[in-house]
């Protein structure tokens, strides 16, 4: 399932043939993913001029001199194709630009989403409305989570994947931040300390931060026809690491579940 570092690779991705070109022909080849495709999206989009690219969250953002955004959520499996030779049965939006590009969405179990927002309504559509501040702005900080964790009784865990406190965080990278920041995850984030938090926000920070990097260093592939945006391997110091020693004391990683989703985590590093 691709997480924030895929998402911001692909519109980085994106962005080198979309930014600043004019899309000649939209074409739609099923009537929705999760959910219906606006009905005007191909009236809207033929013509429009790409102004930017942007991300919140998980959502990849496409903006237009329509004064509207198209904004894609990639749900489970969607990928962006670069100019690829023959199109396939999964291959359910395609983009071609003045520049002679193709880029297509390409969604097998069509989990994903794609909408159209006015750019200047985009904070209070429904999806963004509620989110808390981006992990890698200025907004997320230790007063921020001190704040939103006050008094809460929900396991530190639980509260970093809710999309309020902190947006896009998903599983892999709260277990990854709170190795680093060396804090238990079944604790109440209530109970979490000053000291800790002041730890956790630059561990969030640096892992979101390193997995981009990973990404971007593969966004010279793209450049070859027949590409695909936003799917790179990582190396994970916990993630899916149950039983293999810790990278920091050889202890070896547990994995327990939290709110139906496995947590993994050293017990001797993390307290
Ligand atoms: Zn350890």
């Amino acid at each position: 399932m691709p997480e924030l570092p895929e998402v911001e690779t692909t519109v980085r991705g994106l962005a080198r043939y979309l930014d600043g070109a004019r899309l000649i022909r939209v074409q739609t080849r099923r009537a929705g993913l999760r959910r219906p495709f606006p009905v005007d999206l191909v009236q809207v989009l033929t013509g429009a001029a790409v102004t930017g690219l942007g991300r919140r969250a998980k959502y990849g953002l496409i903006h237009t001199d329509r004064g509207q955004t198209m904004v894609f959520h990639l749900g489970m499996s969607g990928r962006w194709r670069t100019n690829p030779d023959e199109l396939g049965t999964h291959d359910h939006l395609v983009l071609e630009t003045d520049g002679g590009h193709r880029l297509v969405l390409c969604d097998p179990r069509r989990f994903g989403s794609v909408d159209l927002v006015m750019e200047a309504g985009l904070d209070q559509w429904p999806a963004f409305a509620a989110l808390g501040p981006e992990p890698l702005g200025d907004a997320l900080d230790a007063a921020h989570l001190k704040a939103a964790l006050k008094g809460r009784s929900a396991t530190i865990k639980l509260m970093l994947l809710d999309q309020r406190i902190v947006a896009g965080l998903g599983n892999i990278y709260v277990c990854e931040a709170l190795l680093r920041a060396g804090i238990d995850p079944r604790k109440a984030a209530g109970q979490v300390g000053g000291p800790a938090l002041a730890r956790l926000v630059p561990a969030i920070k640096t892992v979101i931060a390193e997995a981009i990097e990973a990404g971007g260093s593969t966004l010279r592939d793209f450049a070859q026809p027949d590409g695909e945006l936003g799917y790179f391997s990582k190396r994970f110091d916990v993630y899916d690491r149950a039983g293999q020693p810790c990278t920091r004391c050889s202890t070896p990683i547990q994995r327990i579940v939290q709110g139906g989703r496995s947590t993994w985590f050293c017990a001797k590093c993390q307290r």
